[in-house]
């Protein structure tokens, strides 16, 4: 009887712990969040990216959780302001199909609102294998990507700000400076043609940026750029920005 009584108590300390991680530090909710995301979907079978997926329930769970606890929503370049205690950034990058089919339905219902880092010519590419030859496998390839069409419906929503993750979303520490300078600046100037739209913000594609790509993200005239390390800083004047 003491046994089982110690298993259950050891699989709630478990489950309590994975659910509510208590060891983590709170950080103060004047500090905004930024909630990266790409496809809204349900998992593939045996697929290597489902990380890159979250249910559409799920998104519509976080989403509602946000409204319910008093989170405003932000886009990428309000940051840039002194925001309200429990500002937060959803983001899309890529520019997967669901974002317009799935995400934005649910943005609409809960009021919410998001930027968008489109990548130029985003049909048919396998980007994954720029960065891993080994994923040649065209899982991100297949998938179905946002048409300039849906993308100017999503813009005229008011609900979406558009921003830039390159032109063929580059693997940017294998290129020499004049292709980042294409994908960087020609990415930016493209979106703002095709769209008639203000581009200020970039992602860094894979997340990856050495000191000479931020240079030259602010020389194409970005006023913000994010990336994908994880956490909650504690000094926002601390950033590549
Ligand atoms: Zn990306």
């Amino acid at each position: 009887m003491t046994t089982v009584v110690a298993i259950v108590a050891c699989v709630v300390l478990i489950w309590g712990s994975l659910r509510y991680a208590w060891w983590r530090t709170k950080i103060a909710d004047t500090r905004p969040r930024v909630l990266m995301y790409h496809m809204i979907a349900v998992s593939v079978p045996r697929a290597r990216f489902n990380k890159l997926r979250v249910h559409p329930k799920s998104f519509e769970r976080q989403i509602k959780w946000l409204r319910d606890d008093g989170w405003t929503f932000i886009l990428v370049s309000d940051l840039l302001q002194r925001c309200a205690p429990k500002s937060v950034a959803i983001t899309f990058d890529d520019g997967y199909l669901d974002n317009y089919t799935c995400a934005h339905a649910i943005l609409e219902k809960y009021d919410a609102k998001a930027t968008l880092y489109l990548v130029v010519d985003r049909h048919g590419r396998d980007w994954s294998a720029y960065k891993k030859p080994s994923h040649r496998d065209g899982e991100l390839g297949r998938e179905d990507k946002l048409t300039d069409e849906h993308v100017r419906t999503m813009l005229d929503s008011g609900r979406w700000e558009l921003g830039a993750h390159t032109a063929t979303h580059a693997y940017l520490p294998g290129l020499p400076v004049e292709l980042k300078q294409e994908e960087i600046a020609g990415g930016k100037r493209r979106l703002a043609e095709t769209f008639s739209a203000v581009v200020d913000s970039f992602a860094y594609p894979f997340g990856l940026y050495g000191p000479g790509d931020v240079g030259l993200v602010r020389e194409a005239g970005f006023t913000t750029a994010v990336t994908t390390e994880p956490g909650i800083t504690s000094d926002i004047t601390n950033t590549p920005f």
